[in-house]
């Protein structure tokens, strides 16, 4: 994909994201103290206004998702503005150069991402954030970095899903779920949800080309 497609596949997401603000938020309201879908759609809504403006013209894929970054990290505020902010600046630092988003690229903004996050917030797999679904994804994207973007992105999205559904067996160590402790069991981290739902709705504005 190029810088024009990669754009547009943002956009999609986005929509998608500010779409999934019900579901968001009725997750946080179990696990959380019920702010991540409402602090989601901001974030996501101020991306549409960033990528339906004609003089947001970035320099490059790499400067494109950085500016997505900085936009998350100055709109949505919280624990996860920070986060999701950190994902997409430290994911677009770490493909500097590109022109062509594949597979490839995408396994490495994934896991330079994760590794900024870890240095952001210290969560590890297992303690129910969206680290859980953004490992999962991270580490199935390293194996899968020969494949075409639209043969490796299903599964990537899925092993995010799946990495999301794992946070239901654990405790929340993290964030204001944290103080909710045994009672989050069975519940899934809404942040994992959201990362698991950006990768999902990426996939399906490729699988529609
Ligand atoms: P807040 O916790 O400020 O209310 P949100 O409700 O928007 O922020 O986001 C909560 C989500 O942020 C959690 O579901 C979790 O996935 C993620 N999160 C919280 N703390 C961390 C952390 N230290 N590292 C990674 N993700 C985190
Ligand atoms: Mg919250």
């Amino acid at each position: 994909m190029n810088l024009s497609q990669v754009r547009k596949m943002m956009l999609f997401t986005a929509e998608k994201m500010v779409e999934s603000e019900p579901t968001l938020t009725s997750l946080d309201q179990i696990v959380g103290d019920g702010d991540h879908g409402i602090g989601m759609k901001r974030g996501f809504a101020a991306i549409i206004v960033l990528l339906q403006d004609e003089k947001f013209q970035p320099t490059d894929i790499d400067d494109f998702f950085i500016q997505i970054g900085t936009k998350l990290m100055t709109s949505m505020g919280g624990a996860s503005g920070a986060i999701f902010g950190t994902l997409f600046r430290a994911g677009g630092k770490s493909i500097t150069g590109i022109t062509e988003f594949d597979s490839s690229a995408l396994s490495t903004l994934l896991n330079e991402g994760w590794q900024a996050v870890y240095q952001r917030g210290n969560a590890k797999p297992g303690d129910k954030t969206m680290v859980d679904a953004l490992a999962a994804s991270a580490t199935t994207a390293s194996l899968l970095t020969t494949l075409k973007l639209n043969d490796a992105l299903p599964k990537i999205a899925q092993s995010a899903m799946e990495g999301a559904e794992k946070t239901k067996q654990m405790i929340a160590v993290f964030g204001r779920a944290k103080n909710l402790g045994e009672r989050t069991i069975g519940h899934m981290d809404p942040g994992s949800v959201s990362m698991a739902y950006i990768l999902k709705f990426m996939n399906e504005y490729i699988q529609n080309q």
